[in-house]
């Protein structure tokens, strides 16, 4: 077996076991990037050098009996829309293309002690606002099971990287899917955590109050090696919960062990509008949990048909207000035609940010201003916690809750870019954990007749992720949609 086709885990296991050099781990992925990548278009910048110093450096310490971190020597790719000192951080954004940070994202740092490899930066819709990567400001990215098609988003850069075995794992961010997404879109593992599960420091923010990051990965344990690395309380960020409160847990120790009695609630009203093939396969997941004993429940949900429109609103709200910082002065991109400082800053937003986040900024600002705050603002926000409400009360019924991640599976690129409120559609099933702050997770539950994959979507209630990839395990061990790979 070629170690491409090894977990982030089992190939963890062989470096530390000095059975396979980091190094040459590197060098092969490096090989098949150099081969796919202008194709699949999943990285927006590489590393080589540096990652093959990482590798050696790990692969030093081995040899030299010393202990090493938990990802020892595993290549990994992360979202460009991650504070890194290495190379620029351009949130696929042209007002950003040259910026560099001067620090690394917490995440980034919890990476590095655990010595893994960063491989380099992968492609997102510009600032994460999307849903097919579409929007980037710097290059497209296909899917690798049909490259005609989108390969989801906002983290679609990291969930082809993964599929197309051009990384053993990644990091993404998930305001309102873009995590379950494209890992849907694309056949692999993805979880959004609780809010304020993992730091968002070095996060560039779009939806404050939404935003959280999380792993890609080839199956759940990659997910919960990866959880064990970026959990945690970090002081930088305010809203990143304290160890009394909700101490980050061992998502690898238990993950074997079934939930005994599991109870699961589904949602009846919401298959409406489904593809029958995804339907179809969430029933058979389903059938699956019946036949490990699980008890199926419905519960009503009130108000998750207004999170889209609820999330339209905080979301650009908060887009708007933490995209004033990009004024052609402190960051990035500045125009070369502007006569006074007005014209810097008009100019420098006009010709840096692209359509869709003009949009944003827009309805946000449109959202916010005196007058229509409470209209709006406001009443989104009353909203969202009615959302979360419904959340609470079938969490209090049952263990999880399960139900697709999207409603089709990806589409012909181009097929919605004309229309925005369609684009935004992809998101129902996903935008309203982001807005009650529960985590979710998507694992692969089958194939259309197209040959897409299909996403299951499992969700469970605040800072219970040990709890819900033990639940996406339980399916994972009976199925092998997640070993498929796309035929590159
Ligand atoms: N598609 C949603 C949006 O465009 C969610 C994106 C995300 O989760 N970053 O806002």
């Amino acid at each position: 077996m070629s170690m491409l086709e090894l977990t982030a885990k089992q190939l963890r296991d062989e470096i530390a076991a000095g059975r396979i050099k980091s190094a040459d781990a590197v060098t092969e992925v490096f090989t098949r990037i150099e081969i796919y990548d202008p194709t699949v278009g999943a990285y927006i910048t590489t590393f080589k050098e540096d990652a093959l110093r990482s590798a050696h450096a790990v692969d030093a310490k081995i040899a030299a009996g010393h202990s090493v971190g938990s990802l020892a020597g595993v290549p990994i790719a992360v979202k460009d829309n991650l504070c890194m000192r290495t190379g620029p951080t351009t949130c696929a954004s042209k007002i950003l293309a040259n910026f560099h940070s001067p620090y690394d994202a917490h995440v980034i740092e919890k990476l590095t002690d655990a010595d893994a490899v960063i491989l380099g930066k992968t492609n997102l819709d510009e600032f994460a606002m999307g849903s097919s990567t579409e929007n980037s400001g710097l290059k497209q990215t296909v899917n690798p099971w049909d490259i005609t098609r989108v390969p989801g988003g906002s983290s679609g850069g990291s969930a082809a990287a993964i599929a197309a075995r051009l990384c053993w794992a990644a990091l993404g961010s998930d305001t309102g899917g873009s995590i379950r997404q494209p890992a849907s879109f694309c056949g692999v593992t993805g979880l959004k955590p609780t809010y304020g599960r993992v730091s968002r420091y070095g996060l560039v923010a779009y939806g404050s109050s939404l935003d959280q990051i999380g792993p890609l990965t080839r199956d759940v344990a990659d997910t919960a090696l990866l959880m064990n690395v970026i959990a945690g309380h970090d002081p930088r960020d305010s809203t990143s919960v304290s160890e009394d409160r909700a101490p980050a847990p061992d998502f690898l120790a238990g993950l074997e062990k079934p939930i005994q009695g599991l109870k699961i609630a589904i949602v009846p009203h919401l298959n409406e509008g489904v593809d029958a093939q995804v339907a179809d396969a969430i029933t058979a997941a389903l059938r699956i949990y019946k036949d490990m004993g699980a008890e199926l429940i419905e519960v009503r949900m009130p108000h998750f048909d207004y999170a889209i429109a609820c999330y339209y609103v905080i979301a650009t709200a908060e887009a708007s207000s933490n995209l004033a910082r990009y004024d052609g002065v402190h960051y990035g991109h500045r125009t070369d035609h502007a006569d006074d400082y007005v014209h810097v800053y008009s100019r420098s937003r006009a010709e840096g940010f692209g359509d869709e986040v003009k949009r944003r900024i827009m309805l946000g600002t449109y959202a916010l201003s005196s007058g229509y705050y409470d209209a709006y603002y406001l009443k989104a926000l009353k909203v969202r916690n009615l959302i979360r409400q419904d959340f609470t009360r079938a969490f209090e019924q049952a263990d999880c809750l399960i139900m697709p991640v999207s409603p089709t599976t990806a589409f012909k690129i181009g097929e919605k870019t004309a229309d925005p409120l369609q684009m935004y559609l992809a998101d129902v099933y996903t935008i309203a954990a982001n807005l009650a702050g529960v985590p979710g997770i998507s694992i692969p539950c089958g194939f259309d007749k197209a040959g897409l994959p299909i996403g299951l979507q499992i969700l469970s209630g605040p800072f219970t992720e040990d709890r819900l990839l033990r639940i996406a395990r339980m399916y994972e061990k009976q199925t092998d949609w997640h070993t498929r790979q796309p035929p590159l």
